[in-house]
């Protein structure tokens, strides 16, 4: 007989939204890609680590990541003990879960932000608390006490792209008795890091992620700065070898080559700021966006139907079925030419 944990039976489980098998026919901004290549510097490494005929793929990989933590932690200003390297910043939300939260704790998170915290709380067995925000995206109801074991703030918030100020960072930090992990899966398209907060309070931990800024979702990056008690309690849990080794040497090439990071950041930037403008001009409503992709409303307040006439020309962006959101669309940031098409579309229909 098959007798699955409570917990699982009772979950739904992530939707992610449609997802087409023939991507690479669409212009894709669903999912906040990064539309260029990563820096030339990790193919390189890749074709090297992998030599004429593979050979190194005999070995594991180095499960401690030393590599890689160590050029990370320099680029943040951290000793190497208060960094993790992970397979995807999935991993370690997960983790963190696993970590803190026992079955029936509770564990937080914003709504609207990523809601597959929810899914990993579920798999916990712990239980999920969201806290809603008001017009000007403030939190309503956060007490002055929060004492659930974990509270996940998205910072820049996805999918809305407005960012937390440090102020009121710091202070959920203080007001949290559990720990305070602010999701920087967009930070590099932003001009704020709760980083130093993570040296000034032991419950504050910082996730990043390498599948956007980096372009490396494909390879499955991402990091944590937290506490090296935090940091000793994540190397326990994680599968002893959750990197290969072509990650970790893309991970390297790409932490170093910052120049490249920056000029793409640069250029992504520049074409949201167009393209927002451009929307706000055709009367969709925006929020101002620190992340990767926009936050857009049509006029008529119908996101679905834009969302099927974008479908219509094989364009992909995402809708949310949720009340709070199903009046507008996420846009993910692509190419000057790619955000053009979708324009074009939005100006005709
Ligand atoms: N946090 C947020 C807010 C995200 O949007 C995403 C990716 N969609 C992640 C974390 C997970 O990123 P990764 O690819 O590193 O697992």
């Amino acid at each position: 007989m098959i007798v699955l944990r409570k917990a699982i039976a009772d979950m739904a489980g992530y939707v992610p939204g449609f997802q087409p098998a023939d991507a690479d026919q669409w212009i894709k901004l669903n999912t906040n890609e990064n539309p260029y290549p990563p820096s030339p510097k990790v193919a390189e490494a890749i074709r090297a680590e992998l030599g004429e005929d593979g050979a190194s793929l005999r070995q594991y990989p180095d499960a401690g990541s030393r590599r890689a933590r160590q050029i990370a932690a320099d680029l943040y200003g951290f000793d190497a003990d208060w960094l993790i390297m992970a397979n995807g910043s999935d991993e370690l939300l997960n983790n963190l879960i696993r970590a803190f939260a026992d079955e029936g704790d509770e564990v937080a998170f914003v709504h609207p932000s990523y809601s597959y915290y929810g899914t990993l709380i579920d798999i916990q067995g712990a239980k999920v608390k969201t806290f809603a925000l008001d017009a000007h995206h403030k939190l309503v109801d956060f007490p002055a006490r929060y004492s659930g074991k974990i509270f996940f703030l998205t910072c820049p918030n996805a999918p809305l792209g407005f960012t937390f100020s440090l102020e009121e960072i710091e202070d959920l930090a203080q007001r949290c008795d559990g720990m305070l992990v602010v999701d920087e899966a967009y930070t590099d398209f932003s001009d704020q890091t709760a980083m130093p907060l993570v040296k000034k309070y032991d419950n504050v931990v910082v996730t990043r992620t390498l599948s956007k800024s980096y372009a490396l979702a494909g390879m499955r990056l991402g990091l944590a700065v937290a506490r090296p008690e935090v940091v000793a309690a994540l190397d326990k849990i994680r599968d002893h070898y959750h990197l290969d080794r072509l990650a970790l040497v893309a991970a390297e090439a790409a932490l170093l080559d910052q120049d490249y990071l920056k000029k793409r950041v640069a250029q992504i930037c520049e074409t949201r700021d167009w393209f927002a403008a451009e929307l706000e001009k055709i009367g969709f409503s925006i929020i101002p966006s620190q992340g990767n992709f926009v936050f857009a409303s049509p006029g008529d307040g119908d996101g679905e139907r834009v969302y099927e006439l974008l479908k219509s020309h094989k364009i992909l962006v995402r809708h949310f079925s949720d009340p709070l959101l199903k009046h507008g669309l996420r846009i993910s940031i692509g190419t000057r030419e790619e955000m053009e098409a979708t324009l074009k579309v939005l100006q005709q229909g």
